[in-house]
């Protein structure tokens, strides 16, 4: 199969050898250090994708991406800027996504690597990072957990949970909608523990459930750089590459979050997502697997990447005995 063209207009020259380095064993890598060099090459090669330095010495890359977009609006054009208010000129004139440029080497790096290797990627990642991150659970997830009882059970039923998880200091006043430090990991997990106690596993299935569909939905909301860049990436991709690489993403910033590692492994037909230590089961004891947050939120993962209904089911459980829990997800 012909690779797709992806252009990258950018007069720092050693960010242009980054990028050939980065995309050519996927793409057919072209190059422009100008805005009127840019518009020749375009219009003689057509290519599917254009990475587009706002600041370019002959002229803007406002205008260049108008341009392009005017003759060719199916074109995707990642605009690059260290000026935030320019990029919103470039949106204007039809830029796809944006990416500010202090950020460009690390986020847009991992991005475009991903874009050919999605699991290397985590694997590296993986041994670099440092998963400890902040104790704090985000509010925005706490309040989907104390949404989702009320949603189900009702007012009353989060007072009952809240107090005897020792979290009175929540009601009535339910965490913000936003990324804020919120509950501690510990108090997450026993969270959880007592959603199991008061209302059995027939009545936590759907209330944790649901607290992972809608986690996923702000998360969305919570991180528009992430996802916004994500959406782009994976417009090329085929099915299987777009579920590798957006659980891959999101696997990154779940461990970020509960600070223990979320590997991803596949086989001939499947991936496998896979928690050494899980908190959704720490702790409880189960004839079946009850990891019932993480299934609703990879299930909404992989629906926004490929624009159907996908399938996860949970085959292994901690609260079963087994080593880890383990997600199985069709490629
Ligand atoms: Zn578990």
């Amino acid at each position: 199969m012909e690779k797709n063209k992806i252009l990258v207009v950018e007069d720092e020259s050693e960010l242009l050898v980054l990028y050939d380095e980065m995309l050519h064993d996927d793409y057919k890598v072209l190059t422009s250090g100008t805005g009127k060099d840019a518009i020749e090459i375009f219009d003689r090669e057509s290519p599917r994708i254009v990475i587009m330095d706002i600041k370019l010495p002959d002229m803007s890359g406002i205008e260049v991406t108008k341009y392009i977009k005017d003759k060719s609006p199916d074109t995707i054009v990642i605009a690059v800027s260290a000026y935030g208010d320019r990029l919103k000129e470039a949106l204007d004139v039809g830029a796809s996504t944006l990416v500010q440029k202090p950020f460009i080497y690390k986020e847009l790096y991992t991005l475009l690597k991903d874009l050919t290797h999605p699991i290397d990627a985590t694997a590296e990642t993986k041994t670099v990072m440092n998963i400890e991150g902040s104790n704090f659970i985000p509010s925005s997830l706490t309040r989907t957990a104390f949404d989702a009882v009320i949603e189900n059970m009702g007012e009353g039923s989060l007072k009952i949970l809240l107090k005897r998880t020792g979290l009175e200091r929540y009601i009535g006043n339910l965490p913000p909608q936003d990324e804020s430090p919120s509950i501690t990991r510990e108090e997450y997990t026993k969270l959880i523990q007592n959603v199991f106690y008061i209302f059995g596993e027939k009545g936590a299935r759907p209330i944790l459930y649901i607290c992972g569909k809608a986690g996923f939905k702000h998360s969305l909301e919570d991180n528009p750089a992430l996802f916004g860049v994500a959406g782009v990436a994976m417009k090329l991709m085929s099915e299987e590459k777009k579920k590798k690489f957006i659980l891959s993403k999101v696997l990154k910033r779940l461990e970020e979050i509960f600070g223990n590692p979320h590997i991803l492994e596949e086989d001939e037909n499947n991936l496998y997502v896979k928690l050494p230590v899980c908190p959704y089961c720490k702790g409880l004891t189960s004839t079946k697997p009850i990891c019932y947050t993480p299934i609703g939120f990879y299930e909404e993962v992989l629906k926004w990447a490929t624009g159907k209904p996908e399938k996860v089911e949970q085959i292994q459980c901690k609260a079963m005995g087994h080593e880890n829990c383990v997600f199985q997800i069709s490629k």
